[in-house]
């Protein structure tokens, strides 16, 4: 059974979570896009794990981890990953494999990040890792790959024609000094050097497994409205974060795939700028913020926070082909008197119950919302559905409703029990 699990809001849905609880019941896990702007957080045994590259089913012992093509990698942020994993008794040798393909993030690329975006007029947020850039290089054929860090001849002379390129491009239009080719070569083999014993041709490694009949588990980083096209552009990360880039990301068929699960948190959150219907009012919006620690995993940076925002998940679920569903972050709402889910948009007059794609409407646009009474009891230590309070069951079956799709696993709490899972995933669970 092969699953993409995939985010269907603007990511930090709880995906990490979702992943790790998975991982158990697989052989490989899969990472398909993005760089190190990615942060899943996993919590086991009362201890805070923060992955940013390497898949988090790396905490699980017999698994195998790879990163595919797809993904940009920092390497001195993947060998910090490797190392810090290393201080915590968890050993990568063997488990975790790299992509030849998978291109490599130079110093130029922050800086031109950075650059870049101090001279927008209209910032779109990025966290200046210099993933944007790297993924620019890669489409415009002169990315430089992990194959090619490992082979310090084709690397000297790719490095040496990228910057004779760039460095005029930094002097001239952003009056920068530019780079010295020996600093970044000599520190970029070394770095090679620590990283060619996990390359490995991920895409025959995956088909094989799939012949003989392994789990497949690719976790997606971000989520569906921060996907290059059908995010909100330009608000949105340089990968296709949707569950097609599994595929495209990974070197397996699409007609392998066999399950798609979309992690939703059960309200919103969107971190960095661009349209948020459903944001809240700032007081409530600090409130919520604090109460469900909505603050970045890899930059600390403060998430906007808003209600459930349905018209969103139910185009989600379409573009990614979801199956099931996991509502995460439920016991946030403890304690509040009323919970709002938006059904639709209603812009100069005119209702929307599917999501406009003109940022306009959407920057503008008014929610319609649905209200549901909150509860007042503390849902964490509850373990099944007919044990959450009333009204939280009927919000859980509001949003089934409303989105049509299957809910599998109610997440209430952060810890990898604090789980609730619906009869999908019962037999497979325990
Ligand atoms: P991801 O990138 O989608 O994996 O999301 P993040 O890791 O950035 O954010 C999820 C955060 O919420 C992490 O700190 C998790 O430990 C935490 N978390 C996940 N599920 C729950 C939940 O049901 N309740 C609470 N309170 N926290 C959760």
């Amino acid at each position: 059974m092969n699953t993409v699990i995939v985010g269907t809001q603007w990511g930090d849905e709880g995906k990490g979570k979702i992943i790790d609880i998975l991982s158990r019941k697989v052989d490989f896990i899969v990472r398909y896009q993005g760089g190190s702007n990615a942060g899943h957080t996993v919590v086991t045994n009362g201890r805070e794990y923060i992955f940013h590259l390497i898949p988090s089913g790396i905490l699980h012992k017999s698994k195998i981890c790879c990163i595919g093509n797809g993904v940009v990698i920092d390497p001195a942020a993947l060998i910090e990953e490797i190392k810090g994993l290393a201080s915590c008794g968890i050993r990568v040798d063997n488990r975790l494999k790299i992509s030849p393909l998978a291109h490599i993030i130079f110093p130029y690329h922050k800086v031109l990040d950075k650059l870049r975006e101090s001279k927008r007029a209209h910032k779109i947020g990025t966290t200046g890792r210099g993933i944007g850039p790297c993924y620019v290089d890669k489409i415009n054929r002169c990315g430089i790959r992990v194959g090619d860090l490992i082979n310090p001849r084709t690397f000297r002379e790719k490095l040496k024609d990228n910057l004779k390129e760039k460095n005029e491009i930094f002097k001239k239009v952003y009056h920068h000094p530019g780079f010295n080719f020996n600093l970044i070569y000599k520190e970029y083999l070394h770095y090679g050097e620590i990283l060619s014993r996990y390359v490995y041709n991920i895409s025959a490694l995956l088909n094989r497994a799939i012949v003989e009949k392994k789990d497949i588990l690719f976790e997606g980083a971000q989520g569906t409205f921060l996907d290059i096209d059908f995010g909100t552009y330009p608000f949105v990360t340089s990968s296709s974060s949707t569950a097609g880039g599994s595929c495209i990301g990974s070197g397996v068929s699409p007609i392998k795939i066999n399950k798609i699960i979309g992690v939703a948190k059960a309200y919103a959150t969107r971190v960095g700028e661009g349209p948020f219907p459903t944001e809240f009012a700032p007081a409530f919006n600090k409130f919520m913020r604090e109460k469900g620690s909505e603050f970045g995993a890899t930059t600390g940076r403060p998430r906007r926070c808003g209600w459930f925002d349905s018209v969103m998940v139910r185009e989600s679920i379409l573009l990614n082909g979801i199956t099931e569903l996991a509502i995460m972050k439920l016991d946030i709402l403890d304690g509040l008197k009323i919970i709002k889910i938006c059904t639709g948009y209603k812009y100069k007059g005119k209702v929307f119950k599917e999501l406009p794609y003109e940022l306009e409407i959407l920057a503008k646009a008014k929610p319609i919302y649905q209200q549901v009474p909150g509860w007042k009891d503390k849902i964490s230590g509850i373990r099944e559905f007919k044990r959450l309070p009333n009204r939280a069951q009927d919000y859980i079956l509001r949003l089934q409703d409303i989105l049509e799709a299957k809910i599998s696993f109610i997440s209430v709490g952060s810890s990898r029990d604090e789980i609730i899972s619906l009869q999908v995933f019962r037999k497979q669970l325990d």
